[in-house]
């Protein structure tokens, strides 16, 4: 059983086997050998749990930061309490922040492309595809996205933490881990601020005339291209840092990693499946089934 939330405190235990070291004088866990600094948490506490010394835009890229350029520093955390509270908190942020993104290119695309258009060429077997697209008004298909984008975001940012909190664990050190996990998405962080600049990259060919120098335009196209693989990239890291924590962190063993490894985005197709494909076709049916009646 893992208990919702850890207060931080003074409990110090080894990263790499969960031995009891407060009270210690030796800086070399007693149990497994590895050598520890008692200071060095509580020296450099999760940027994200600092917000009110730091503010709150600051702590958030601090963290991001501290996730993905220092891994290492960041599993040091297990020794000691990790509030569950605040990762959670740090998950919304970044789901919110993802949204942002989301609702911009949503936006732009929807302004510049009919999405409707498409069905026109669609194979006669995806007739539902077409008819449905048809009932909704043609300005709500964003909104209708992006809330099924919400829907998707919530668990599929949580998936991984299923496998964190291993029973070979002990109790305190599977909430440590649970909560740390929660800190994963920060890679979505970058992938959202990287979507609002190709966003502003594309939207270069609407600029006056007068402005679409030489030098811009290969900027910006370039940009455009870079952006594209920079966001695989960020969606890789967000795939892989699970992994990279559990093993740092001493959570999963390499034969659990793999399985995380491979089981998080069969989890995340699956997510996808029922958000996108099962639920509008659950409200399409329904819909029709209401037409029918009246
Ligand atoms: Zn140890």
């Amino acid at each position: 059983m893992v208990v919702p939330d850890a207060t931080p405190g003074e409990e110090l235990i080894c990263l790499k086997c969960g031995y009891e070291l407060r009270g210690l004088t030796s800086r070399d866990c007693p149990e497994c050998g590895a050598s520890f600094d008692p200071d060095h948490i509580s020296k450099h506490p999760i940027p994200w749990t600092m917000r009110r010394e730091l503010g709150r835009f600051s702590a958030y890229w601090r963290t991001v930061w501290l996730v993905m350029a220092h891994p290492k520093r960041f599993c040091l955390h297990i020794a000691r309490p990790v509030s569950l509270a605040d990762a959670r908190r740090f998950q919304w942020v970044t789901v919110g922040l993802v949204m942002i993104a989301a609702v911009v290119v949503t936006i732009v695309v929807s302004m510049h492309f009919d999405v409707r258009g498409i069905t026109g060429n669609l194979p006669s077997r995806l007739w539902p595809l077409e008819r449905l697209l048809s009932m909704v008004p043609p300005n709500s298909l964003p909104i209708v996205f992006n809330v099924l984008l919400v829907g998707f975001l919530i668990p599929a940012t949580g998936m991984h933490t299923y496998w964190f909190h291993p029973s070979v664990l002990t109790i305190r050190r599977q909430n440590r881990a649970l909560a740390l996990s929660y800190y994963c998405c920060a890679p979505l962080a970058w992938a959202s601020v990287t979507a609002c600049v190709a966003v502003a990259a594309y939207l270069r060919r609407y600029l006056p005339d007068a402005w679409q120098t030489g030098a811009l335009i290969a900027v910006a196209d370039t940009l455009f291209i870079y952006c594209q693989y920079l966001l695989v990239i960020l969606l890789v890291l967000w795939w892989g840092l699970p992994q990279l924590t559990a093993r740092r962190a001493h959570v999963l063993g390499p034969f659990e990693t793999l399985g995380l490894a491979l089981g998080l985005p069969a989890l995340w197709l699956g997510l996808a499946a029922v958000v996108f494909g099962a639920v509008p076709a659950i409200g399409f049916y329904a819909s029709l089934l209401i037409h029918s009646l009246f």
